[in-house]
């Protein structure tokens, strides 16, 4: 049987060095070469490399590595705020999105990346979660991705956030490596403080992420403080409660040295009442904290249960939780005119074997 080949779009220099046929101490900057040409270059063939390998070593890529990207189906811009959903396809046939979203500074972008095809934590308010998990994505797979975009933005890609389709610290390890590739020098360039993670709150994950101390951004999209409320609206809660959860956020703060993003994606009606400011500050309101506001998107629930908050609303609850003495900022979904805001996109391909993404799609 055929060894599958490996494919450089998701490996380290220091993951691809003991491979190459060379002698030990130059395997590493050979490495560094090979992967800053197809990844940071973009490369599709290892011609005009600056500095070529030998001919064993191409003649061993060449055999045992792959570099394709995944195939794009769709591209779709949003007639409002100007961001642009990619589909992809998988080679097993699912499909997956991420959407490139315009920063405030102009010419700038960040990517929203999938990390599973479909997922399974079925938070009620997600249109992804209703499509149950087909598959975690490999590392590659994300990096590719994230790749496609940054190659055809109209100017410069300089974040990554795992927000997209799938909970991202369920498919940990291949995660974590994606974002590492997306910081390499030989990879993505990208500042590891614009990497962000996303989860709904997978305590023994937070905790390893906290023991590892990984360099990239944590966002816990908590959405209630109110133990009951956060079951009924994130069935995952009910595997662990939310003082197990604060305790690990603690840890990563201790350990990490930073600041806990909080995402609460904001309901009509549901969870913006004083007393879950209050619950918030009962349970994190001793580490730092930095509180992102998120719109639901209604229009991802069939049943229509959820409804965005109106301004006074938003308004009102932006105030109760000035008692936290936290930054509190109000995140944009993007691409509501196009289906590619927070829990739409599988709205749009949900009989799409692995559906669509994400919440959360904001323009930071
Ligand atoms: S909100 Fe995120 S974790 Fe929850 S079901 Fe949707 S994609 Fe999965």
């Amino acid at each position: 049987m055929n060894t599958p080949r490996m494919n450089l779009l998701g490996m380290r220099p220091e993951d691809l060095a003991p491979h190459l046929p060379a002698v030990e101490h130059q395997r590493l900057p050979i490495a560094r070469r090979i992967l800053a040409h197809i990844i940071s270059r973009g490369m599709d063939t290892l011609d005009g490399m600056k500095r070529p390998p030998t001919l064993a070593v191409r003649r061993w890529v060449e055999q045992n590595t792959v570099w394709d990207r995944l195939e794009v189906v769709e591209r779709v811009e949003d007639s409002v705020d100007r961001s642009v959903r990619y589909l992809f396809r998988h080679a097993d046939g699912s499909h997956t999105e991420a959407v490139l979203i315009p920063l405030d500074r102009p010419g700038r972008f960040s990517v929203c990346l999938s990390s599973q095809a479909g997922c399974a934590m079925k938070c009620a308010f997600c249109a992804t979660g209703r499509l149950g998990l087909t598959r975690h994505l490999e590392a590659w797979e994300m990096v590719s991705a994230w790749l496609t975009l940054r190659d055809e933005a109209p100017g410069r890609v300089s974040g990554a956030v795992f927000m997209g389709q799938g909970e991202p610290l369920h498919n940990y390890d291949r995660v974590v490596q994606a974002a590492y590739v997306l910081r390499d020098p030989c990879g993505g360039r990208i500042a590891a403080k614009a990497i962000s993670i996303s989860t709904v709150g997978l305590v023994p994950r937070i905790q390893q992420y906290a023991e590892e101390r990984h360099p990239f951004r944590l966002v816990v999209s908590l959405t209630s403080a109110d133990p009951e409320r956060r079951r009924a609206l994130l069935p995952v809660a009910g595997k662990w409660s939310l003082e197990q959860l604060a305790d690990a956020l603690r840890a990563y703060q201790r350990s990490c040295g930073t600041r806990v993003t909080v995402a609460w994606v904001l309901m009509k009606g549901i969870n913006t009442g004083e007393d879950e400011a209050r619950k918030l500050k009962a349970l994190l309101g001793d580490i730092p904290l930095r509180i992102n506001l998120i719109d639901i998107n209604g229009s991802a629930d069939p049943l229509g249960r959820f409804e965005e908050a109106g301004d006074e609303e938003r308004v009102a609850f932006f105030d109760a939780l000035q008692i936290l003495g936290a930054p509190v900022v109000r995140r944009y979904s993007v691409g509501r005119s196009e289906s590619s805001a927070c829990g739409m996109l599988a709205a749009t391909r949900a009989r799409e074997p692995g559906g669509m993404p994400p919440p959360q799609v904001d323009s930071r």
